[in-house]
Formats: structure tokens, C-alpha cells, sequence
């Protein structure tokens, strides 16, 4: 495949473009998605031509199946991109398949029948449920838009889901407020499964939990994908969750997928500088390794999606730079001798083992996250 022209995402080369409705297997497909916001402003007579490159030319499958993690840094519009695959947002360019059928240009009313095969789990299980509503009725929203259940038949799905996330059923009449952060995040799980969806797409679904009730959210999305065979793409800023709940890993900057492997190849030899940077903000035991780590970070901030980098746009913050970095869009493709899936955009992809160069104290910057996705999204 080509290489994107400037401005554009790295374009894949080989594996990643090997889905679509012919190619078993592969449940949505997007295919040079784009998407950015127009940035208002430029006085009263001048129009601005600005734009906030939130998405820019992303390749990429989902598996059958499988969750793929999508990772990156606050503001990288991992977001975006959710709300782009289950059609929330329009697109600026780009196409989005599921099972094979283009469903990009689908209008409202056209796109409910996939909105029942499609659903998202949101990040703030405090502020997506209205506090005035009572539960049941919140998870029963589905059935009432969808026309699918009401009265007693309603009430007896929703409670079904109820025991299913581990929520007592009993409780279906009690307010948002009456359940712990945990129970909440349940709640939205629950609804985003009335209409049995085959892909549920979550956007950070445990950041905003205690540490203590992540391992619960986590362990019952994965018990839910066994019982009820659904292919998650789990979206969050954290390495660490993605390890444990993803079979492949794509790793996003600016907009772009940078990385793209199984989830062990991915941890065992990354190939992008980024993703290296990204491991070393793992929290690890040790404190001699972890200060280690901690100098092994990008400097600067990550650049404005206004007006983002020439080239690779991490080179401005990439200690391997050479000046062809901020001059040439680097490849997704594959690098060495790794296997077809493992795919990476850099010119000077890491060597097997290979560390970055420890950046100096004071010119770290923290890779974590913050209201940048939120923002985009
Ligand atoms: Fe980008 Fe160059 Fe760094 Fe690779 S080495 S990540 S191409 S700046």
C-alpha cells in the first residue's frame, strides 16, 4: 500500500489491509479514516481554515472476536476514532465496513440497525447516567428506542441484565446515586448489552474507577466476551490495562496509529520509539528500575493537532530523530524479521532489546492522562 502523502496517516503496507467483507473474519474495517473539527474564529470577516486534525488516515481492523487495545496519550483522538467506527461522528473522509457493508455515508434512520450490533461503554460512569432517572429505566432505554420490549418483558430483560453485570435486580427501581462507582460503570456495561451488540467499543471504560474496582469491571468484561462471544475494541491512555484484557495492541499519536501487534510482540520488542516511551510510564515495583524508566520519556508536549508535526509527527519529541523524520511520513509496516501483523511507522525502527536515550531531568514530560481525549472526543 502507498505511502499517506503529508498531512495524512502513515499508511499501512501488507497485513492490516487484509480484511473486508470477502476476507472472513474481520467484523469492522476502517479504512483511511479521517476526521477533523473545523476551528472557529478569524474575526467577523475573515474565515478560519484552521482544523483540528483529531483523525488522520487510519487503517485498521477488528478481528471477530478479539479485543484490540488502542492506546496513546491524552489528546491522540483515540476517542475520536471510537466515536468515528460507531458512526457518532461523521467522518471528514475515510470509510467504515462492518461485515464488509460500507456504512459510512448511512444516514440516522439507516444506521439503526447497526446501532443495535454496535455499542459503546462510556468512560464516566457518574456523568453518562442521568442521576433523576432510576436504573432500570436507564438500561432499559434500548428496548424503547428500539422498540424491542416494554412493559413486564421489558422489565424482566432489564433484570436479566442486571444479574448478569453482578447487579441485584432488586435494585431496579433505585437511582444512579444509590450505587458505588464500580455498580455505575456496571449500569452503562449493562446497556450497552440490552441489544446484545456483536462489538462493544469502550472508551476508557476503568479510568475513572478506584485501582480496587478496575480488576472487577475488567474481569467481568472478559467473562461477558466468553458467555456472549463479543469483540471489544478497549480504548485507554494506560499500557498496563491493555496488556492484560487485549489480544492485539494499536498504539496512537497525533491522530495516527504508530504501532500496531500482538499484544506480546508488542511488549516483548517495540518497534516505534513512542510505544517504548509509552512502557516506560508503566508503574513498576522496583524503584531503582522505575527511576530508570522515568528518564526514558519523550521531551516537550505532545504538539497541537491544529498544526501537527511535518513527517513523523513525534519528531519533535523522538530521541532517535534524524532529519528525514520531519520530512518524510514514515510507513506502517512491518520491520526486521517480525511477523506479518507487527507493524510500525518510524524510520529507525528499535532494534530487538534496543533502549531509548535517557532524556535529561526536567525535560520529561508525563505521558498520563488529562482532558485532551475528552476534548477531542
Ligand atoms: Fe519518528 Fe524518526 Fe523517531 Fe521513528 S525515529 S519515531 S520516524 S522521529
Amino acid at each position: 500500500m502507498s505511502q499517506g502523502p503529508r498531512g495524512e496517516g502513515p499508511r499501512s503496507v501488507g497485513a492490516v489491509g487484509e480484511g473486508g467483507g470477502d476476507r472472513p473474519g474481520v467484523l469492522l474495517e476502517l479504512q483511511g479514516v479521517t476526521k477533523h473539527f473545523p476551528v472557529k474564529g478569524g474575526g467577523f470577516w475573515r474565515k478560519s481554515h484552521d482544523a483540528v486534525h483529531a483523525v488522520d488516515g487510519v487503517d485498521l481492523q477488528v478481528r471477530r472476536g478479539e479485543t484490540l487495545g488502542l492506546v496513546g496519550e491524552t489528546g491522540s483522538g483515540k476517542s475520536t476514532l471510537a466515536r468515528c467506527m460507531t458512526r457518532l461522528l461523521p467522518l471528514t473522509s475515510g470509510r467504515v465496513l462492518l461485515d464488509g457493508e460500507d456504512i459510512t455515508d448511512l444516514k440516522r434512520s439507516q444506521l439503526r440497525p447497526y446501532r443495535r450490533r454496535v455499542q459503546m461503554i462510556f468512560q464516566d460512569p457518574y456523568g453518562s447516567l442521568n442521576p433523576r432517572r432510576r436504573v432500570g429505566s436507564i438500561i432499559g432505554d434500548p428496548f424503547a428506542i428500539h422498540k424491542v420490549a416494554d412493559g413486564a418483558e421489558r422489565k424482566r430483560r432489564v433484570q436479566e441484565l442486571m444479574d448478569l453485570v453482578g447487579l441485584n435486580p432488586e435494585h431496579y427501581n433505585r437511582f444512579p446515586a444509590e450505587f458505588s462507582g464500580g455498580q455505575r460503570q456496571r449500569i452503562g456495561v449493562a446497556r450497552a448489552l440490552a441489544l446484545r451488540p456483536e462489538l462493544v467499543v469502550a472508551d476508557e471504560p476503568v479510568s475513572a474507577l478506584d485501582v480496587s474496582v478496575r480488576a472487577q469491571v475488567v474481569n467481568l468484561l472478559a467473562d461477558l466476551q466468553d458467555e456472549l462471544g463479543l469483540t471489544y475494541v478497549f480504548i485507554t491512555h494506560d499500557l498496563s490495562v491493555v496488556r492484560h484484557v487485549s489480544n492485539r495492541v494499536a498504539v496512537m499519536y497525533v491522530g495516527q496509529v504508530v504501532e500496531l501487534a500482538d499484544r506480546h510482540d508488542l511488549y516483548a520488542t517495540p518497534r516505534h520509539p513512542y510505544t517504548k516511551v509509552l512502557q516506560s510510564a508503566i508503574p513498576v515495583p522496583d524503584p531503582e528500575q522505575s527511576e530508570r524508566r522515568a528518564r526514558v520519556q519523550a521531551s516537550g508536549e505532545l504538539p497541537s493537532p491544529i498544526n501537527p508535526p511535518s513527517g513523523c509527527r513525534f519528531h519533535p519529541r523522538c530521541p532517535k530523530a534524524q532529519p528525514i523524520c520531519a520530512q518524510v511520513v514514515p510507513r506502517l509496516e512491518v520491520k526486521f524479521q517480525d511477523p506479518p501483523s507487527h507493524l510500525a511507522a518510524c524510520h529507525f525502527p528499535l532494534a530487538d532489546g534496543e533502549e531509548l536515550p535517557r532524556a535529561e531531568a526536567g525535560d520529561v514530560a508525563r505521558v498520563g492522562p488529562g482532558d485532551g481525549d475528552r476534548r477531542a472526543g
